[in-house]
């Protein structure tokens, strides 16, 4: 039985609802009326059911197409603006007791080097990533209770908070790890983290068994209710996702959205963030051995729907995707990446040869963060930096209302302008840095307030003069 308030996984991620709304969309899609109804409701920008994303999902006629394209462009601007939120993941170990067949971390792979950092190592990482520019990191790390336990993760958070290099610092430590218990997510909360984040791979509980079949991952109900859990545990932001590819996408788009449904309907506040990666070939993972991979243009719309679906979600690519994809995203609603990513272990500090492995997956954006940066810039983006809602506590329900009230882009702005002047003066090249600059001047004027506007104006001498880390 549906129930979005339920916390039991099989009902608030209901298989016969998620079926019927296929079917639903299926039948529904040619029915001009009904699909521009759905995209009327949508242009208020509260957002559409599951059922009504599932039709928008289906339609393939150019011209609804584009005019999904063209609101999901409209709803991002207007909720967020230009700007493009940077962070790089950190791989902590990839040491692992799961079975999960698509993730090379998978306990009986013979081949990959597995790799745990200390906490020395992890210094050098986080200085290696400072040294590019990052603000904000994703911790990542398999699931094992003895080699990575909580208390192992822990201490990895207060180290990379600790370390203040130059006038570098890791502003907020997102975290991906294994499905844990309530008390272990208040820990985590208790530790500063920004995001926890976990993604569901799919939502279809068959596949979900057949896809892990040994570990503690192998437990649908208790990685499906990891969000509740932490919720409990005193979370308020939480980033979802699946991992496109594993099971048919129309499946995993509607159980996506039904997971942020149930967050909102029973905790008030929805995901914080919807991560979307594809399957990737990876050391003993052949994709071609996956028949459900997403095409480009499917891919488009899913990431258009989402957009329409959740607006004031925010909505995640990485390196999985190649510049190509990730430029045609950008238009579509995604507000985060990643840039300069390593996914192997130890990564950032030392560039290791093919024969000793110890990525999680083959990366297609290879590019550093400079090149990202400037790739934004000539793109019209503002790549930010930016961590200030989390810092002065502006999380869960409290960042939502702001953000639902549009009150949010009084501040965003600036803040990003102030991050990326940072940015500019003590890690970009000279082409960045004068291209960078050209923007924020030309932003500045962008800035509707005058108070605000001058007091921008004078955090931005101030950075320029030496000091750094204002927001608003
Ligand atoms: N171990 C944690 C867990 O079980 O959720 C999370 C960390 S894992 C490093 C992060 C994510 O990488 C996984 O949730 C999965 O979606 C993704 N992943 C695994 N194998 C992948 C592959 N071959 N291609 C792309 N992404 C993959």
């Amino acid at each position: 039985m549906y129930n979005p308030k339920s916390t039991s996984a099989t009902e608030f991620i209901s298989d016969s609802e998620i079926r019927s709304t296929i079917e639903y969309a299926r039948e529904n899609c040619n029915n001009r009326a009904l699909v521009d109804g759905v995209i009327e409701k949508a242009r208020n920008f509260k957002g559409l059911s599951h059922r009504e994303a599932a039709l928008l999902l289906e339609c393939s006629d150019p011209e609804t197409v584009e005019r999904i394209y063209s609101l999901a462009n409209e709803i991002k601007h207007r909720f967020y603006g230009n700007r493009i939120v940077m962070f790089a993941p950190l791989y902590l170990s990839n040491y692992c007791v799961n079975g999960c067949v698509y993730c090379p971390y998978h306990a009986k792979n013979r081949t990959i080097r597995r790799k745990k950092l200390t906490q020395e190592e992890i210094r050098a990482e986080v200085i290696a990533l400072q040294d590019m520019g990052h603000k904000r990191l994703a911790l990542e790390a398999g699931e094992h209770p003895l080699k990575n336990p909580i208390e192992y993760i822990l201490e990895s958070i207060k180290t990379i908070y600790s370390i203040k290099h130059k006038n570098g610092a890791i502003r907020r430590v997102n975290v991906n790890i294994a499905a844990t218990t309530v008390e272990n997510y208040r820990r985590l909360r208790d530790a500063g983290i920004g995001t926890y984040i976990l993604f569901q791979e799919t939502y279809n509980k068959a596949n979900y068994e057949a896809l892990h079949p040994t570990g503690p991952k192998s437990d649908y109900a208790y990685h499906t209710e990891a969000m509740d859990r932490a919720m409990q545990g005193g979370i308020d932001d939480v980033g979802i996702g699946v991992l496109f590819g594993l099971d048919t996408y129309r499946y995993d788009f509607v159980g996506l959205l039904m997971h942020a449904e149930h967050l909102e309907a029973t905790y008030g506040v929805g995901p914080h963030t919807i991560s979307v990666p594809r399957l990737c070939q990876a050391d003993d993972v052949d994709t071609a051995d996956f028949k459900n991979a997403v095409p480009d243009d499917v891919f488009c719309k899913i990431v258009a729907v989402i957009r329409i679906a959740v607006p004031y979600t925010g909505m995640i690519i990485s390196t999985r995707e190649s510049a190509k994809s990730r430029e045609r995203l950008l238009e579509l609603g995604i507000t985060q990446i990643s840039g300069g990513s390593r996914t192997s272990v130890g990564g950032y500090v030392n560039e290791e040869a093919p024969e000793e492995n110890s990525a999680q997956f083959d990366i297609a954006d290879h590019r550093s963060l400079d090149e990202v940066v400037e790739w934004l810039l000539d793109l019209n983006h503002i790549p930010s930096f930016c961590t200030a809602c989390y810092r002065e506590g502006r999380t869960g329900d409290r960042f939502m209302t702001l953000l639902k009230n549009g009150q949010i882009s009084n501040c965003c702005l600036p803040n990003a302008l102030f991050t990326l002047k940072e940015y500019l003066k003590d890690y970009a090249s000279p082409p960045v840095r004068a291209k960078g600059d050209a923007m924020i001047k030309r932003l500045l004027e962008d800035i509707p307030n005058d108070r605000a506007r001058s007091k921008a104006s004078e955090y931005l001498e101030k950075i320029e003069q030496g000091e750094r880390d204002f927001r608003f």
